[in-house]
């Protein structure tokens, strides 16, 4: 990777790495932008197969934060921190808090919660180092339930953009992932009396929202190709590719997973296929506006009424994709771009 280049092109502001062998700690952090305030995102812990990986994995992940906290009308920027190793095995007290010294000695540029991978255990750890971290036990805890609860309602948008209601009870959904984002999610859909398909990589997850829930497991590979209406990705990105856009039978893909689409071709295939896509990271900001609020002293009321909001977020996007002839993620970029634009630019006038 050429990778200034590469920084010039996505517009990150700062990338880096970490290194500390006796905890094993091997973590890169990217701060995309600052414009809005401290860089927020996720920590993700994964056993990347190459160190490539976890480097391409953390730059588009923290682009995408900028364009989350935007849109959801936040005042922070965008950040991501990858964490390189197996979150089953290589996890421990000194490897977190190692990370969490190491945030603190970015001065306030970054705020870590957790991810795919990491758990408010971990960010515990994080944060007997550093307060630049939310989502810890005993404050907000888990953003998941709130990711759920902000999918959920941009889910309703788009079921009264495509089909004119908004009765969860009369949809079928097939659910990607069984993992925090979607077991809650498959629950709220089951409380309205939904059919929920799921599937999972861990067999012992699907077993335990089946169980619990009423949904019905299917197996991996066939969750594409189920006549359920709704596709909801909540398991890893790049899952909507040019092999699965095409086996897709659903008439909204609409899910909690970041980068979903593995190219703006694939956008456009949907489109053509008449298929509604709700840009993922408009849909999934609940988690993040939760405990973004935290950290700004709203109250638990407030925050809730931020991320029911994400209904309006996605009928403002549907409604400019159609008023201007944009993809529905054309149309969430813009929205994003033109607040960044504007709040940036926000300056005092001169007093002495
Ligand atoms: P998680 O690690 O708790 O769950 C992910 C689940 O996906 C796991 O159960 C894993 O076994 C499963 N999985 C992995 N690959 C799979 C595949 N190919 N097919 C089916 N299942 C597969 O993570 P999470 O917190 O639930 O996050 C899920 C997605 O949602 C991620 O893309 C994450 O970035 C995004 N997201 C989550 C939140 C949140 O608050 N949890 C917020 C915003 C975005």
């Amino acid at each position: 990777m050429k990778l200034f280049e590469t920084l010039g092109e996505l517009g990150h502001e700062q990338l880096v790495f970490f290194h500390e062998p006796h905890s094993h700690l091997k973590c890169i952090i990217a701060i995309h932008s600052t414009l809005l305030g401290p860089a927020i995102g996720g920590l993700r812990m994964w056993p990347y197969a190459a160190e490539e990986d976890a480097l391409r994995d953390v730059l588009r992940l923290s682009q995408r934060m900028t364009y989350a906290t935007a849109i959801a009308g936040l005042d922070f920027g965008g950040g991501k921190a990858v964490l390189i190793g197996d979150p089953e095995r290589d996890k421990s007290e000194a490897l977190f808090r190692s990370l969490g010294r190491r945030i603190d000695a970015l001065g306030g540029r970054y705020v870590t919660l957790e991810d795919v991978g990491t758990t408010t255990c971990d960010m515990d750890h994080v944060h007997q180092e550093t307060e630049c971290v939310v989502g810890v036990r005993g404050a907000r805890g888990d953003p998941s339930p709130h990711t759920a609860l902000g999918t959920f309602q941009g889910i309703r948008a788009c079921l009264r953009r495509r089909f004119g209601h908004e009765d969860v009870g009369r949809v079928s959904f097939a659910v990607q992932g069984a993992g925090h984002l979607g077991h809650h999610l498959v629950r709220l859909l089951r409380a309205e009396g939904a059919k929920v398909f799921v599937t999972d990589i861990n067999d012992e997850r699907v077993e335990e929202v089946v169980a619990e829930s009423g949904a019905e497991a299917v197996p991996m590979a066939q969750i594409y190709d189920t006549d359920a209406q709704v596709f909801s990705p909540c398991a890893m990105g790049g899952v909507i590719n040019e092999d699965t856009v095409l086996r897709l039978r659903c008439q909204i893909v609409a899910g909690g997973a970041n980068n979903q689409l593995e190219s703006n071709e694939c956008a456009t295939e949907l489109e053509r296929r008449g298929i509604l896509y709700a840009p993922d990271y408009a849909i999934n900001s609940g988690g993040l506006v939760n405990t973004a609020l935290e950290l700004s002293g709203h109250d638990a009321a407030n925050s809730k009424r931020r991320v029911m909001a994400t209904y309006d977020v996605l009928t403002r996007i549907f409604a400019l994709a159609e008023r201007d002839g944009l993809a529905t993620w054309q149309a969430a970029d813009r929205v994003a771009e033109q607040r960044i634009d504007a709040v940036s630019r926000l300056r005092l006038p001169y007093a002495r």
